[in-house]
């Protein structure tokens, strides 16, 4: 096994890994392996609420987006948790119109006030849109220069995209945030953005409740260990040095997405996984973004 990999195997194994464990981004800072998604929450009473259970419950970080248009609730939780602000990490996104209309800048300072906060964790770009990968990057570095975002990044940015993106950029996007599950894994990605240093962020790890969480394999790893088929995805997402944000509106559901930080897979458990890839995306193809 090599050194690195031996490294990661004790993380995992140690018993201050779990929801505040955090893996180093490229700008400094880490993010926390696990958090909350918040896509399909609606209104910002129910988000508030939603995410506030998180944080009680422990959860340290959230991910949403401008276009989920719950940003404003998503920032009262933050505010009125009780917890201190550095030690919750908040991710959110420009979405593709200001991108193709060049507003990123605005949209930046509008997601902050909605949010209520004087600073973002992690800024993402949402979606390449053609034409517009590079331009879009550069204002999004000029932000980093502001301390008003703690670190950059991308979403569903392919080989090709990032290969543009590289070409010009200053800065190194710290995440890119992709459709992963055990149906879609995107190997050579995965390796590309490894290269690169750039961390790799599942989104809807559990298919949205789809498919994947009926699979035979992953129901015989989930009963050897005494743990559901969701606990055993997003343990191999972790384990595989993947950060994760499933979303959950419900309390229980919450608790067990968050119980994975006490048993380990072993490495035929994580190759069987790995072999369960069929290219299977729920999401739209980034290769040709049709909104
Ligand atoms: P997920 O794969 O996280 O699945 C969420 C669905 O699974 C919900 O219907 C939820 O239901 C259900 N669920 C959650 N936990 C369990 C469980 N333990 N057992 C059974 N069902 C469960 O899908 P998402 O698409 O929401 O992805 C996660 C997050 O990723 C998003 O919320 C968003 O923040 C981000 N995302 C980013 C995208 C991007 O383009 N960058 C695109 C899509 C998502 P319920 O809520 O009823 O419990």
């Amino acid at each position: 096994m090599p050194s690195s990999q031996r490294r990661l195997t004790a993380t995992f194994k140690s018993p201050n890994f779990g929801l505040r464990a955090t893996v180093p981004l490229a700008h400094g800072g880490g993010i926390p392996w696990l958090g909350l998604g918040v896509w399909q929450i609606s209104g910002d009473a129910a988000t508030e609420r939603v995410v506030r259970s998180a944080i009680d419950l422990g959860y340290r970080s959230i991910d949403t987006a401008t276009i989920y248009g719950n940003e404003r609730g998503v920032g009262r939780a933050v505010r009125a948790s009780g917890v201190p602000r550095e030690e919750l990490f908040v991710t959110t996104k420009v979405w593709n119109d200001d991108i193709r209309t060049g507003r990123v800048a605005e949209a930046f300072e509008a997601s902050l006030r909605a949010l209520g906060l004087d600073y973002v964790d992690l800024y993402l770009v949402h979606w390449p849109i053609r034409g517009k990968v590079v331009a879009t990057w550069k204002a999004v570095e000029k932000l980093l220069l502001t301390g008003r975002v703690k670190a950059i990044g991308v979403s569903n940015h392919m080989v090709p995209h990032l290969e543009e993106l590289l070409a010009e950029a200053e800065v190194v996007p710290a995440v890119n945030q992709i459709e992963f599950h055990p149906y879609l894994q995107s190997r050579p990605l995965l390796e590309y953005c490894r290269g690169k240093g750039i961390q790799l962020e599942a989104w809807s790890p559990l298919m949205v409740g789809g498919a994947v969480l009926q699979d035979p394999t992953l129901t015989a790893i989930a009963a050897r260990h005494r743990k559901t088929i969701a606990q055993v995805i997003l343990r191999w997402d972790v384990q595989g040095g993947i950060v994760t944000i499933p979303k959950t509106q419900h309390q229980e559901r919450m608790a067990e997405n968050a119980a994975i930080f006490d048993f380990v897979l072993s490495e035929e458990e994580m190759a069987a996984i790995d072999a369960l890839d069929r290219d299977q995306r729920t999401g739209a193809d980034p290769m040709n973004v049709p909104f």
